[in-house]
């Protein structure tokens, strides 16, 4: 059997597990359809409040959740030696697993070319719906690239963690760890205080997965009653590259990317964390997940130590979805307005993508914010991408959701690898649970 319908077969086995939830996805796209939100605004309004409620409800314990995972992350790993390796292993994986991303998405794009059919479409009425919000994007980004590397230190650690800007937490909470590894027995009641609130934070979460199903349930509908159907045939191109891409990472490249650098068979890991998968498509939040994704990585045998050091970071900053997205887009508008695409530009939006997408926040439609930065940096005026973010936007939330499976899922991917490479995964687990929990 092909590995492609192994990891079918192990997702499909992995949704059972967790019927209640997929019923709730499949409901969600049922009512959604039956419900569009053009003609059922009430109807609309109440799933997309029910929906926004389960969201903000799990981003309620990411907070807490990151700072105690990685300080008992950085901890736990003690010596600067280890937290070195371990550290440049996790840059070299997301590294790998992005810059590839970024090459399958240009290629694919160069040759479906998806921008050429959208050519000279003009919607004014969705135009100045979104005129507003591109324009304060753009400006937002235009300081340029050394702003944004300003923007993440934290000059004041206290203001990152009350609005939640997850990268410069991320950097004072690495460092203030680091310190407190250094700093002797007198950082341990600290260390413990933060194992008890992991401990508490993850006893949430178990408690918020009871309201996944009708959490789901609502944030499908709701996205799919919005969609804008009526201009798929204009973008199908783009959808349809879009999905090539996706499909490719999910199915070649994490794949490859285990049997290369691990044994973990990928139809294990898949069943392992299906249950987070289908949670990434409801939620388009990837921090939302983030709590699930830790629950099913360690529940199937990847140690705490590699867990809570790898998935809060790749959580925040490696967005290989996202990067996808943002390369077929921007290259779907420099189509559309006739723009020169040279090898050069290419590049220059390869690698704008890497940096805009890792400087996106796991949350629903991050992405087409960031993406401003990638469009700035090749020179697009607002007045040039208003048309084509239109036509973009209308179908951004079933995008984003999409975009979303790929950044938890190699966030998993790549724990997993390196939970292999250092001894830190329990085989037993990972290989047998299938079967202990059918027994
Ligand atoms: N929604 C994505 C995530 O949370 C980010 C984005 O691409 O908008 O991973």
């Amino acid at each position: 059997m092909g590995i492609h319908m192994q990891v079918i077969i192990a997702l499909l086995l992995g949704i059972k597990r967790n019927g209640h939830i997929f019923l709730g996805l499949i409901f969600g796209i049922i009512i959604g359809c039956f419900f569009p939100s053009e003609q059922y605004p009430n109807v609309y309004k109440i799933l997309n409040f029910a929906g926004s409620a389960f969201i903000n409800i799990i981003q309620m314990v990411v907070l807490p959740l990151v700072v105690s995972a990685i300080i008992i992350g950085i901890s736990n790993i003690g010596d600067s030696k280890q937290l070195t390796k371990l550290g440049g292993k996790l840059i070299l994986y997301y590294g790998i697993i992005t810059v590839v991303a970024v090459s399958v998405a240009s290629i694919i794009a160069l040759v479906i070319q998806p921008g050429l059919s959208a050519k000279g479409l003009i919607q004014p009425d969705i135009i100045s719906h979104i005129q507003g919000y591109v324009t304060d994007a753009i400006n937002y980004q235009r300081d340029n690239i050394s702003q944004i590397f300003l923007d993440v230190i934290p000059k004041n650690p206290f203001s990152a963690l009350s609005d939640g800007k997850m990268i410069p937490i991320i950097i004072f909470v690495t460092v203030f760890a680091i310190a407190l590894s250094k700093s002797g027995d007198i950082s341990r009641p600290l260390v413990s205080m933060f194992e008890s609130i992991f401990a508490a934070t993850m006893k949430i979460t178990d408690w918020i997965m009871y309201l996944a199903a009708p959490g789901i349930f609502a944030l499908t509908a709701s996205a799919v009653s919005s969609f804008g159907f009526g201009v798929f045939q204009n973008i199908s191109k783009y959808i349809l590259a879009v999905a090539l891409a996706l499909l490719i990472q999910f199915f070649v490249v994490y794949p490859l990317m285990l049997k290369i650098f691990s044994k973990v068979p990928v139809t294990k890991l898949y069943g392992a964390i299906s249950e987070a998968i289908m949670v990434a498509f409801g939620t388009a939040s990837s921090s939302a997940t983030l709590p699930l994704t830790i629950t099913c990585c360690e529940k199937r045998g990847i140690s705490n130590r590699v867990c809570s050091f790898v998935l809060p970071l790749g959580a925040t900053l490696n967005m290989d979805g996202t990067a996808i997205v943002q390369v077929i887009a921007v290259l779907f508008l420099t189509q559309m307005y006739g723009v020169d695409i040279s090898p050069l530009l290419v590049i220059e939006i390869a690698l704008l993508a890497i940096i805009a997408s890792s400087t996106s926040a796991g949350i629903p439609g991050a992405g087409m914010i960031t993406i401003a930065l990638i469009l700035n940096g090749i020179g697009l005026t607002p007045e040039q991408l208003v048309v084509g973010f239109s036509l973009l936007f209308t179908i951004e939330r079933f995008v984003d959701m999409t975009r979303t499976i790929c950044n938890v899922t190699s966030d998993a991917v790549v724990a997993s690898i390196i939970a292999d490479n250092e001894n830190e995964l329990n085989y037993d687990l990972l290989l047998n649970q299938e079967s202990k929990e059918q027994g």
